[in-house]
């Protein structure tokens, strides 16, 4: 997943395609897309600049179309964040040795085909917001369903 694939197996039309703010990286996924999360946890609000909305896929549908400046940061000893070098834009998260991959779903073009299902991490939240939307709330991750 971290090389542009070329000579696809897959000619059909991407699910929904990305990039990020400078178009230096693009994606194309090709299976279906877990309804966004928002994530407020600490690593994604310094990351992000604030919480973080995440929706996913399964890796082998993420396809790079165009990755020379997709840069990954080892934000802890599970996890990796994609981000673009040349614009800063925080693109995926990955748990190493996970076969999907986090994708940030502002960074998907309209329209994505999904909606958002939940906060997590909220015993980890910023102080400077609330959250009133009425989706159900975790203190940490999803629970496992
Ligand atoms: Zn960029
Ligand atoms: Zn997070």
């Amino acid at each position: 997943m971290t090389e542009v694939r070329r000579g696809s197996r897959r000619p059909e039309r991407p699910v929904a395609c990305g990039q990020c703010l400078c178009g230096a990286v693009r994606f194309e996924v090709h299976g279906p897309l877990r309804p966004v999360v928002y994530c407020h946890c600490s690593k994604c609000r310094r990351s992000s600049g604030h919480f973080a909305a995440a929706t996913a896929c399964a890796a082998e549908h993420l396809r790079l179309t165009s990755a020379d400046s997709l840069r990954w940061y080892a934000s802890s000893s599970v996890a990796r964040r994609g981000f673009c070098a040349t614009c800063g834009s925080p693109l995926f998260w990955e748990r190493l040795g996970s076969q999907r991959v986090s994708i940030w779903a502002g960074t998907l073009d309209t329209p994505t085909g999904v909606t958002a299902s939940a906060h997590i991490f909220m015993a980890d939240k910023g102080d400077y917001y609330r959250v009133t939307d009425g989706l159900p709330q975790w203190p940490g991750a999803l629970p496992q369903s």
